[in-house]
Parts: C-alpha cells; sequence; structure tokens
C-alpha cells in the first residue's frame, strides 16, 4: 500500500483533486523497488508480452505507453504488433509459445481486437497466472469468491488511490455506473469485498440519478462525456470518473469546463480534441467534495496497476 497523502490539492470552493498521476508514480516506484529485490535476491527479472493487431491509433498509444512504463521500472518487455489480417489460430498459436516461457510473467492483448478473431477464445487462452489484465474466467471467478488474485488494472488502480487518500469504504454507499468486464462489474466486488454498500448502474437503470444522488462514493465508467451533472451527485461525495471521451466541439467544450474552458479550446485547436470523462466538471466541482480530473486521474493508475500485477504473477508463478 502506498503512503498516505498529506497535502491534498484544496482549491477554494471546489471539490479537491485526487491526483492520480502522484498515486501512479508511488506505485510505480514501489514497483521499482521490488524489481531490483527480485533481481538482486532471486535473479528474476519480470517479463512482459503485450500483443497488439491492426492499426488502431488508439491501441498503439496505450500499449506504447504500457512498454514505456515497463522499461521505466525496470520490467523486461516486448511487443508483438500483428497485422489486421492475423487469424485466431495464428493468435493463439503465439499466446501458446508465450505461455510455455519461462521468461514471460505476464501477457497483455491489448482489446479490442479485430471483429474476425474470437475475442473471448483469446483471452481464455492466455495462462491464467500470465492474465496481467484478469480478465480470464478463472481470475473473474476468483475475485468473485472474495479471493482476488490477479485483478483487472483500472478498478485496482481506483483501490489504491482510496487508500491512498485513506478515503473509508466500510459501510459507505457506493455506486458503480456502468458493468462492463473491465471497470464497472470488477470494481462492484473490490467494494463489497471492502464492506462498501455497493449499487451498479446501467444502461436500463429506471431513475439514474436518484440512485447515483445517494452515492457517498460514485465511480462512473461508461463512456458518455459529461452525463453525470449536479443532480446526479450527492453534495460531498467522492467522485470518481474512469471515462476518456474525446470531444471536438467548442460550444461543447465550454458548456462542459465553463471558467477552465479557453486552456481545453486551446488544445482543441492545438489537437483537434480535447479529453473529457463521464462527469461533468463543473457540475463536481459545485456539488462533489473529492474528485478525479480527466485527464491526470485514473488513466495513469491503469498503467501503474499493469506494472504491479505483473510483478505480481512473477512472484506468484515462481512461489517467490
Ligand atoms: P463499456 O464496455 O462501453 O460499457 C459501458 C457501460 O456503461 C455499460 O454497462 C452500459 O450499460 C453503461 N451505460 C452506457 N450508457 C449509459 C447511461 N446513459 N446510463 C447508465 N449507464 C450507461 O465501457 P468500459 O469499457 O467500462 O468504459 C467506460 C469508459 O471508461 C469509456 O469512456 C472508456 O474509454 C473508459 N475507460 C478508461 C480506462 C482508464 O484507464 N482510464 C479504462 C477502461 C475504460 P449496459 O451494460 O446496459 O449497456
Amino acid at each position: 500500500m502506498v503512503a498516505e497523502h498529506i497535502n491534498g490539492s484544496e482549491r477554494a470552493g471546489k471539490a479537491q483533486l485526487l491526483d492520480g498521476a502522484l498515486v501512479a508514480n508511488e506505485i510505480k516506484q514501489q514497483v521499482q523497488r521490488d524489481i531490483e529485490q527480485l533481481v538482486l535476491e532471486h535473479d528474476v527479472r519480470p517479463g512482459l508480452a503485450a500483443i497488439r493487431v491492426g492499426d488502431d491509433p488508439a491501441s498503439a498509444v496505450y500499449v506504447r505507453n504500457k512498454i514505456r512504463a515497463s522499461e521505466e521500472v525496470g520490467i523486461r518487455s516486448e511487443l508483438h504488433a500483428l497485422p489486421e489480417s492475423t487469424t485466431t489460430v495464428e493468435l493463439l498459436d503465439l499466446i501458446g509459445s508465450l505461455n510455455s516461457r519461462g521468461d514471460v510473467d505476464g501477457i497483455l492483448v491489448q482489446l479490442p481486437l479485430p471483429s474476425e478473431i474470437d475475442e473471448a477464445g483469446i483471452v481464455e487462452a492466455v495462462d491464467p497466472s500470465k492474465d496481467v489484465d484478469g480478465f480470464h474466467p478463472v481470475n473473474v471467478g476468483y475475485l468473485g469468491l472474495g479471493r482476488p488474485v490477479l485483478v483487472p488494472c483500472t478498478p485496482a488502480g481506483i483501490i489504491e488511490l482510496f487508500a491512498y487518500y485513506r478515503i473509508e469504504l466500510r459501510g459507505a454507499n457506493a455506486c458503480v455506473v456502468g458493468r462492463s468486464q473491465i471497470v464497472g462489474r470488477p470494481m462492484a466486488q473490490l467494494l463489497l469485498q471492502r464492506d462498501a454498500t455497493v449499487t451498479i448502474c446501467h444502461s436500463r437503470t429506471r431513475d439514474l440519478q436518484a440512485v447515483t444522488s445517494e452515492a457517498d462514493i460514485l465511480i462512473v465508467a461508461i463512456g458518455r462525456a459529461g452525463l453525470i451533472g449536479r443532480d446526479h451527485i450527492k453534495p460531498g461525495a467522492i467522485v470518481v470518473d474512469v471515462g476518456m471521451n474525446k470531444i471536438t466541439d467548442p460550444a461543447e467544450v465550454r458548456a462542459l469546463f465553463g471558467g477552465d474552458a479557453e486552456k481545453r479550446l486551446e488544445i482543441v485547436a492545438k489537437r483537434g480534441y480535447t479529453l473529457v470523462g463521464d462527469v461533468n466538471p463543473v457540475a463536481a466541482d459545485e456539488k462533489a467534495g473529492k474528485r478525479t480530473p480527466v485527464p491526470g486521474g485514473v488513466g495513469l493508475l491503469t498503467v501503474a496497476m499493469l506494472m504491479k500485477n505483473t510483478v505480481k504473477a512473477a512472484r506468484l508463478r515462481r512461489g517467490i
């Protein structure tokens, strides 16, 4: 567990920002120290193999960031960048060979895969002990049993954020909006395991704001720019925004960022878009007690937790 954060970024009249970048750095530094110890005491350097199929630019950026983070902390990494035309059988062959290699501790298949590939079959082909994304049914099952082994990186990172800021989960009303396999469901399991009272919302929830506005802790992972507004947030709540949405329309930028819009409009002019979460940041600033920013919140934690999972897998596989 990382150390307590003492100098929280207090902003007059606004929600305190939970600094994902800071916590991610703490986690990576700890991982680096763990790796130095593994090398020194056991002559083991953890290895991560990343697989990317096709030319999706977002996937390329995500994988590049993961490889770069591996290098920073001392994980040996290799990238298997395969063409769009790769078949399920070819991918299964590669995963089979990575499963059998002693120097590969973690296998990461960047999703989504091209539609012709059997994604579920690929996820299930990864050796569960090397499944550093925590997506294999065996690891999903362990998590459901309350015996987590390798846990999906985004929700695991959010738990680290809560620990860092000493946010009490026991007995809290926690609401998770979104029920994906990679964020919403595992998030709910981790909160439940920490004795929160958990509600999961989704696109069929009848009165979303009636549910979310009761939550002491609100975690949103839906992929809808700024959908969560003032009326969704309980005064003083802790709001974690997992969403990452690109917006390009200056009117939308102004509506979502209020007084900070000028800065964001400059980014749009330079890059063509800016990133916004699923929570309206102006509304969250007014109503929430603490909130994560986008960017600079959850995204960096995800990569840091992948590093942590790789070291964990290396230890578990060797019993050290
Ligand atoms: P996903 O698989 O697309 O699932 C979206 C979930 O949101 C679904 O459960 C859906 O409900 C629910 N939903 C959609 N519209 C809704 C609405 N209007 N009201 C209530 N619920 C609604 O999502 P995901 O993969 O978890 O990703 C969610 C967001 O997080 C995306 O913006 C993604 O880019 C981001 N993300 C960020 C990170 C990170 O590291 N920062 C990691 C992963 C994802 P149904 O189940 O009923 O369809």
